[in-house]
């Protein structure tokens, strides 16, 4: 855009940048890149599976899609104040998915990531009538081929949003010494068994060993496994 404003040619822009004529001439029409690209549909031609797995973990997490006029809705995802790398990395998501403008709302201890599309429910068909953990939660065989691509993108996702990684410790006397032992562990908790068979699906897609604590908790708690989902989730930050 800033070529063409400079007085460059359609041609010689095409060129110098491998971007096809018709679509500069579509940018220049409409005002730029973001605004074009707003009216298609990102399931049309390949999404960004690094983004769209980790976006959908926060999603099923604590993600909720809600209609608005003429057929727009709008994604809000309440993320922690307290982490404002999640807060930075779920926008990020977004922007990548969909080029619409990002806005961030502060609400008590949080901030709502706020994004308005009408391609949210193409990307998250899993939308509809009541709360998630009332209805039932599958993903569509092109999801699950995308998860599968990005185990721990997910994971990171859902364990981001509905997750946590906590410490426990111990001490024991070794060899007359007395000696501090940490177990790191991570929980995820969600009230929709779907949700909670997702994550364990995830879990087994990367070998990571877990149970569940009980009706609305996944653990992860052997060392092999936190280990291996460390490289994936880590703490909040
Ligand atoms: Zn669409």
């Amino acid at each position: 855009m800033d070529l063409l404003a400079e007085g460059s040619t359609l041609s010689s822009v095409s060129r110098g940048t491998g971007v096809a004529r018709a679509t500069l001439r579509e940018w220049a029409s409409t005002g730029g890149t973001y605004r074009a690209r707003a009216h298609e549909c990102p399931r049309g031609d390949g999404i960004d599976d690094h983004a769209y797995a980790h976006l959908l973990g926060v999603y099923l997490g604590d993600g909720c899609l809600s209609p608005h006029p003429r057929g727009v809705y709008a994604l809000r995802i309440a993320c922690d104040a307290r982490y404002p790398r999640l807060i930075d990395e779920c926008a990020d998501s977004m922007r990548r998915l969909l080029p619409n403008s990002v806005s961030l709302t502060p609400a008590p201890g949080c901030f709502q990531v706020t994004a308005y599309s009408k391609h949210w429910p193409c990307l998250f068909p899993q939308h509809g009538p009541g709360r998630k953990h009332e209805r039932r939660i599958a993903l569509d065989p092109w999801q699950v081929a995308i998860v599968e691509q990005q185990p721990g993108r997910f994971l990171r996702g859902l364990f981001h949003s509905d997750g946590c990684r906590v410490t426990n410790w111990t001490e024991k006397m070794v060899a007359g010494e007395l000696k501090r032992y940490e177990y790191p562990r991570y929980f995820f908790s969600n009230y929709s068994g779907d949700v909670l068979q997702l994550c364990e699906w995830a879990l087994d897609l990367l070998g990571i060993e877990h149970r569940r604590a009980n009706g609305r908790n996944v653990s992860v708690a052997r060392r092999a496994s936190v280990a291996l989902l460390d490289e994936h989730v880590g703490p909040k930050r």
